[in-house]
């Protein structure tokens, strides 16, 4: 019996919700998103619930909302009502229980009653014998009335699958061609395991070929298994989705991705302060491309240029100093002002910067002093701190390295009574009465500005001065000036 797949894409991501959303499977969301959309198909959320030792609770609702940040949306999940549900494994026990039994009826499963203990034994066994470790189908032989007789006994049991003992299994991979695998070292894995609840491979092909889905897209751990899926497919009489094993990521010591190669769950870059859109344009770019000359794609042109031509199967690097340039691209180049202003509004609120009644046009103009030199949305807050509250710099921070205590003494007194002259408090007014009393003071402009800088600022690299003050307004320019006088007076 061979009925068709459908012909429409339908992909899905399907984790497991054992703690947070992390690089490797966000990118295998966002490949089977992209092939969905970009066919003008449809993508799902699976939650594959059935280790039910590793469930984290809130993992599921943490990934949801992953996923939403990140604007990836599906049609179908645990949320959202589809005609192939329930999307959650947890809830389709029935239905892998009744795929075991048609296996086991038509003697392509078994059940095997072996102890925990006695496997544990035969791989001791194996082991000390240097012979490659698995199952020694003991329960496939056994004969009638020893069935029998363990059902009578309720002795526990799991479902296993009776792999051909000789010959080879294949798999189709969209990136790697065949991938052909040897039946003895495939072994008769477990379906069902003694809880009830089935094993990954079960569950995934039951539900794929339930759910409809035309291409299996999943990271590359599961190449080494992938016999199981076709030997499950065939045994069921079932025609193969496709399938695409994205690349393996590494770290840029080309090991395995870790923390300290700047690798981090969603929600941790999203504190950091990389945009949804960058981190987006950053994880389809992983172990793809889709131009010679070309990184920084919306979203809308990443759902048209996608396709599985377009990924690449060696290892793919993660860069975080790449993904880093990339979110500066976004937040210098791409977003408006507002949105700017508006991004950064959380970052200024959790430092406790802002005050009720402070104004989304005066953010707006703190925003774009920094808009353009920015890579991290949470680099906002050091940089404007002194917007929100009062600089205290010391006279050796005042006097920095060019001048002495006496001369920047001198330089903001006189920085300030020009500076309370000036007719219009504006860029140019302000620029041109402090370039003519440096001249006057027979000092560089850059060695004035600097102590008025760091009176201003309370630091030493801050976005343009004139631009900052002019933000700041007169008033409050003028009292940091005279105070760092006072400071340099008093030292
Ligand atoms: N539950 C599996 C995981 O989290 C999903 C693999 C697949 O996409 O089939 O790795």
């Amino acid at each position: 019996m061979t009925d068709s797949v459908s012909p429409a894409v339908r992909t899905r991501f399907a984790p497991s919700p054992t703690g947070l959303l992390h690089i490797g499977n966000a990118r295998t969301a966002v490949f089977a998103w992209l092939l969905a959309r970009h066919h003008g198909g449809q993508f799902l959320l699976r939650v594959e619930d059935t280790d039910r030792n590793r469930l984290v609770p809130e993992a599921l609702q943490v990934m949801i909302d992953t996923l939403h940040w990140l604007g990836i949306e599906y049609d179908e999940g645990p949320d959202k009502e589809g005609p192939y549900g329930p999307y959650v494994q947890s809830e389709r026990l029935h239905l892998y229980r009744e795929h075991a039994e048609r296996l086991l009826a038509e003697g392509k499963a078994y059940r095997c009653y072996c102890t925990p203990e006695r496997l544990a034994e035969l791989r001791a066994e194996q082991e000390r014998a240097r012979v490659p470790t698995g199952y020694d189908r003991r329960c496939r032989y056994l004969t009638a009335d020893e069935r029998a007789s363990h059902e009578a006994a309720g002795d526990p049991h799991v479902v296993r699958f009776a792999t051909p003992l000789e010959g080879t299994t294949s798999l189709e991979d969209m990136l790697r061609g065949t991938l052909t695998y040897d039946n003895e070292r495939v072994g008769d894995f477990v379906l069902l395991k003694s809880d009830g609840y089935p094993v990954y491979h079960f569950a995934v092909v039951i539900d794929d070929r339930l759910m409809k889905i035309s291409h299996v897209i999943r990271g590359p751990e599961y190449l080494s298994t992938g016999a199981r899926d076709t030997l499950l497919h065939h045994a069921f009489g079932w025609e193969q989705p496709l399938y695409v094993h994205g690349s393996e990521i590494q770290g840029s010591d080309r090991s395995r991705l870790a923390k300290r190669h700047g690798a981090a769950a969603v929600i941790e870059f999203r504190e950091e302060g990389i945009l949804p859109e960058a981190l987006l344009n950053f994880l389809a770019l992983l172990g793809a491309a889709y131009s010679a000359d070309r990184e920084i794609f919306s979203k809308d042109e990443l759902v048209a240029l996608f396709d599985v031509d377009k990924l690449h199967p060696a290892p793919a690097i993660f860069d975080r100093t790449k993904l880093e340039w990339m979110n500066g691209q976004y937040i210098n180049h791409i977003l408006s002002l507002s949105d700017f202003a508006a991004r950064c509004r959380p970052y200024w609120e959790r430092a406790g910067m802002l005050c009720p009644d402070i104004s989304d046009e005066h953010l707006k103009k703190i925003a774009a002093l920094i808009k353009d030199r920015v890579k991290l949305l949470s680099e906002v807050v050091e940089l404007t701190d002194f917007f929100f509250r009062e600089p205290n710099p010391s006279s050796q921070e005042l006097a920095g390295k060019k001048l002495s205590v006496p001369d920047s003494h001198r330089a903001l007194q006189a920085a300030c009574e020009r500076l309370g002259a000036v007719e219009h408090w504006t860029i140019a007014e302000t620029e041109a009465a402090m370039r003519a009393l440096a001249q006057e003071l027979g000092l560089k402009a850059g060695d004035l500005f600097m102590p008025l800088r760091v009176a201003i600022t309370g630091k030493t690299k801050t976005p343009p001065l004139f631009e900052t003050m002019e933000v700041l307004g007169r008033e409050r320019s003028l009292a940091r000036i005279e105070r760092a006088a006072a400071t340099l007076a008093d030292a």
